[in-house]
């Protein structure tokens, strides 16, 4: 088998949606999986649309992600330089090529004289192609004579070359997940290749790279299908058919109710990110939501992700990086869309997040306490995150799950106090206090066994003490085992805070 090269080629024209962090995945896993190397290439061809800032926040995406290149506009590699804008030399010749071959064309069209052509046409209720259908008609070096041609490319004037597409032809794409695609060549245009100011466009430029950069395989996205035949044009009008890379196209990642294509709008309007990190526009200076900053663990934004699309054939839905390597296989990439879903989402990370130790949260959770200003020592940290390990679903939950381990509640759920906060309830909890002091190592075991020593005398049920007690401490009726709470906490800080509710809760 040829030597598996692939690559991602996203153009820096905002910030990478996560179906280009899909796309991305299924060419690393790819890769991996067949021993072969995975490339960055940067496709900076349309600099009409470069936003500056993308280029350096998809490497930053794809590195939070953990997914790795061999080569690529960061790293350097064997086939470098890896952003288009510095291969500008490269091409022309190329064009120069297929000019020669008489499989491209100079034209001289203006815009305004093709938007006239667009005009009359619709006013047709026709679409104009510059194509095998009308190109005989417009100016260009299939129709002017080469004296003139020759004369108009010595004076300066814009040109741009566009590919000779054949009349009548049945092209054929073969697709490792979509099988045969079959295209009849009057659906395509003469698509432009070259422009005078240097540049190719991204058709030209994205076949002579993946030539010229040895790619056997192109995984790329369901909406460059359509750009296919012509590809497989180029190979063979450069005279590459042999070295074609083999293609597959991924299907689209779509809106939670099926509807269309996830958009970059539609992630902030239904409530979840569809970037993986955060992104200020530069330009409106808007700001849209990320993965990694709502709180989500890179392995678990990776697992869903991979499910999107692929699967395994078998009952498990989680899988390392590793284990995705090992059974990830092109075969099993659905040809229909996948519906993106919030919940599974939450579901991966809140797996995720409940595997980790109490050390590993811990470091998830000191950032959040640095913010809040509460100074405590890691073992506290430590120990609150084993009572909390399985409550979080998203990273910020460490807090809303444990910030009555740190502060003092501000304030008393009210639906509560209204439920259980009983005329004697006082009175209870200031007989307990005396118990909870008489405690030598407050323990988990010491304080539930002297707990129920006093609600035994007392002839009440445990329920009528600890109602209020759960209360006082955490605020509202939430939270991890009494026992074990009280116990980490500690004594000379559980009794204050009892004092406190007593002195603040009304009926
Ligand atoms: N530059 C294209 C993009 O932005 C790459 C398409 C391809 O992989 O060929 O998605």
């Amino acid at each position: 088998m040829r030597e598996v090269r692939v690559r991602f080629a996203p153009s820096p024209t905002g910030p990478l949606h996560i179906g280009g962090v899909r796309t991305a995945l299924y060419n690393y896993l790819f890769a991996r999986k067949n021993g072969g190397k995975f490339i960055l290439r940067i496709e900076d061809t349309d600099q009409g649309r470069f936003v500056p800032g993308a280029e350096q926040y998809i490497v930053e995406s794809l590195t939070w992600s953990g997914i790795h290149f061999d080569e690529g506009v960061h790293i350097g590699g064997p086939y470098a330089p890896y952003r288009q804008s510095d291969r500008k030399e490269i091409y022309h010749q190329y064009a120069l090529e297929l000019l020669a071959g008489g499989f491209a064309y100079y034209a001289f069209d203006t815009p305004e004289e093709l938007d006239t052509f667009r005009k009359v046409y619709e006013s047709r209720k026709e679409t104009f192609q510059y194509g095998p259908q009308t190109r005989m008609g417009l100016k260009n070096s299939l129709t002017l004579p080469p004296a003139e041609v020759e004369n108009m490319l010595n004076t300066g004037i814009h040109y741009v070359i566009r590919v000779k597409i054949p009349e009548h032809e049945t092209i054929k794409v073969q697709d490792l997940i979509r099988g045969e695609v079959h295209v009849d060549s009057a659906l395509l245009d003469d698509k432009v290749l070259f422009k005078s100011d240097g540049m190719p466009t991204y058709h030209l430029a994205n076949v002579v790279d993946d030539y010229l950069m040895k790619i056997s395989h192109v995984i790329r996205g369901e909406e460059w299908l359509p750009s296919a035949p012509l590809h497989v044009l180029l190979y063979r009008y450069l005279g590459w058919e042999k070295e074609m890379p083999e293609f597959a196209h991924l299907p689209l990642l779509l809106k939670p109710d099926g509807n269309g294509k996830l958009s970059k709008r539609d992630g902030d309007r239904l409530g979840f990110p569809v970037f993986p990190l955060r992104w200020t526009d530069p330009k409106t200076k808007e700001v849209s939501s990320g993965y990694r900053e709502s709180g989500y663990l890179p392995e678990a934004f990776i697992n869903m992700l991979a499910f999107l699309g692929w699967n395994p054939g078998t009952e498990q839905e989680i899988f390392s990086m590793d284990e995705l390597v090992e059974h990830f296989g092109i075969e099993r990439v659905s040809k229909s869309g996948a519906k993106f879903d919030v919940e599974k989402a939450h579901w991966y990370n809140h797996q995720y997040l409940s595997k980790k130790t109490p050390a590993e949260l811990a470091r998830l959770l000191i950032p959040i306490l640095k913010e809040k200003q509460v100074e405590v020592c890691l073992e506290y940290v430590e120990q609150v995150c084993e009572l909390i390990h399985d409550r979080a679903v998203l990273i910020p939950d460490l807090w809303t799950q444990s910030h009555f381990f740190f502060l003092d509640p501000e304030e008393y759920d009210q639906k509560v106090v209204s439920k259980i906060w009983k005329a004697e309830t006082p009175t209870l909890l200031n007989e307990y206090i005396p118990v909870l002091e008489s405690i030598g190592a407050f323990t988990k075991e010491n304080i539930e066994l002297h707990t129920k020593e006093f609600v035994q005398a007392k002839e009440i049920g445990m329920g009528n003490l600890m109602n209020p007690l759960r209360l006082i401490i955490v605020g509202t009726n939430a939270g991890p085992g009494m026992m074990d709470m009280m116990a980490v906490i500690g004594k000379e800080f559980i009794i204050p805070r009892i004092r406190q509710g007593i002195e603040k809760i009304k009926i």
